[in-house]
């Protein structure tokens, strides 16, 4: 059979069948990856995306054949490790998922690999267990008194030398500070506003508030909600909600992911079936609920009335704009705006709705920066990749702190660093070194901002 050089149809993709008999199978698994890498040594495109895929072609070109019947099984894990899963080499690169015969899922192949990994234990399970268990870790750090010495001790230079050696937190890395107060008990209630449906909106909206916007950062809940009641959206704050679970999808525990699909889902798709749209303003938690968990569970009502209701913040503003329900009588330019595109929103395929919707405000020039941070949720700040996480940032803090002439801008150092993903935000702020300090807002604050809040 000829088999054509790349898809020209639109990608699918298979349900992750974790369930089956033989997704647990080390040996299977094995031969998928020796299959797959081979495709991949053969085709090199993704060699610029992460380190995985220069760890992989590195074993393969020092290896005793230069192919990969010359790389040792045992070596695999070190392709898996360097993987955190931002989807980007599906979504973006690879001509060979299905529909083409090849059948190439390489995230969802490095996923079973760290599923099983999971299962067998590793020597960091303690330290990557406690940090993507991020709704425990907040309540417990956002405990009046408990709060200041958490923060206090995540700026002390001998307390995160310590953690470091104890836990493994790279004592470098940008860590978050916790909220006094959650968003959840801070949010203000909705004004009772009539529901106004447009044709691509749902008139009422749902905030899951996602675990960074509740423990760490409410402020950019705060401004989500001066943004839906400036436009006379009517909105509820989800309540009881559980973590997303991508921490623990990225670990491959994906037994953990499904106890919180469980207490998740009865709840959103409640309010999907009454017609809300439900928002997170965390992309991660969005495609999670989007992709990941309806792939997990295809046959799961509540799962795909959930994926259906799931909207990025900025694509819903984007669309009640195209119904003619969105007010852009803005008060302020935001200036030069270096906005950097977060992998887990770009892999969505709503287009670039955040920087379509900055760019409707005056005297604001956009500098699109679309490029892996390098930051990856949890991944980023283990003491063993953390200079990897900076060294794959690299390209996007060099964007990011040039601001081009070009659409309207000034050229020069920009007025404000955003992401969709506050933490890759943080982690841009650590690599631009000083070039952005206090600079950095999350696009949701930069609109509230541009209403003349
Ligand atoms: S999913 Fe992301 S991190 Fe993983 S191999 Fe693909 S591009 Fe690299
Ligand atoms: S994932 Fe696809 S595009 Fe990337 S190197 Fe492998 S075969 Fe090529």
């Amino acid at each position: 059979m000829t088999v054509r050089e790349g898809s020209l149809e639109a990608p699918t993709r298979h349900p992750i069948d974790w369930k089956g008999d033989d997704f647990y199978n080390e040996e299977s698994c094995f031969k998928e990856m020796e299959r797959v890498f081979d495709i991949c040594h053969g085709c090199r495109r993704c060699v610029s995306l992460c380190n995985s895929f220069p760890r992989l072609f590195d074993l393969i070109d020092e290896g005793p054949t230069g192919e990969m019947d010359g790389v040792p099984k045992e070596k695999y894990w070190e392709v898996v490790d360097q993987c955190y899963l931002c989807d980007v080499c599906y979504m973006t690169k690879c001509p060979y998922v299905p529909p083409h015969p090849w059948n190439l899922d390489f995230p969802h192949l490095m996923l079973r690999a760290k599923a099983i990994q999971f299962k067998k234990g590793t020597p960091t399970k303690f330290r990557d267990t406690t940090l993507s268990n991020t709704a425990a870790n907040g309540k417990l750090a956002s405990i009046p008194i408990v709060v200041q010495t958490v923060n206090a001790l995540s700026k002390n230079k001998t307390a995160r030398a310590l953690g470091e050696k104890m836990i493994g937190v790279h004592k470098d890395a940008w860590l978050p500070s916790f909220a006094g107060k959650t968003f959840e008990k801070s949010a203000a209630k909705s004004a009772a506003l009539p529901v106004k449906d447009g044709a691509k909106t749902a008139g009422k909206v749902a905030i899951y508030s996602t675990c960074y916007v509740n423990w760490n950062e409410p402020g950019i809940g705060h401004d989500l909600v001066k943004v839906l009641e400036h436009n006379q959206i009517p909105y509820i704050v989800v309540e009881k909600q559980a973590c997303c679970g991508m921490p623990k999808l990225e670990l491959g525990d994906l037994e953990s992911v499904e106890q919180l699909a469980r207490q998740n889902l009865p709840v959103l798709a409640k309010l999907a079936r009454e017609g809300y749209a439900i928002m997170t303003p965390i992309p991660s938690c969005t495609l999670m609920f989007k992709q990941e968990i309806p792939l997990m569970f295809p046959n799961d009502a509540d799962a795909q009335a959930v994926k259906a209701a799931m909207v990025d913040p900025f694509e819903y503003f984007v669309n009640r704009h195209k119904d003619g329900l969105l007010k852009t009588d803005f008060k302020q330019g935001l200036g030069n705006v270096s906005y950097h595109i977060a992998c887990h929103l770009r892999v969505q395929n709503v287009g670039q709705k955040t920087r379509e919707m900055l760019e409707m405000v005056p005297d604001t020039a956009v500098n699109t920066v679309e490029r892996c941070s390098g930051h990856a949720g949890t991944w980023g700040v283990k003491k063993e990749f953390h200079e990897i996480a900076m060294k794959i940032g690299r390209p996007v803090f060099r964007q990011m702190a040039e601001h081009p002439k070009a659409n309207g801008g000034q050229g020069g150092e920009p007025d404000v660093v955003a992401s969709d993903c506050q933490l890759a935000g943080h982690h841009i702020e650590q690599g631009m070194a000083g070039k952005a300090d206090g600079k950095v807002a999350h696009p949701l604050s930069l609109l509230a901002r541009a209403y003349g809040y």
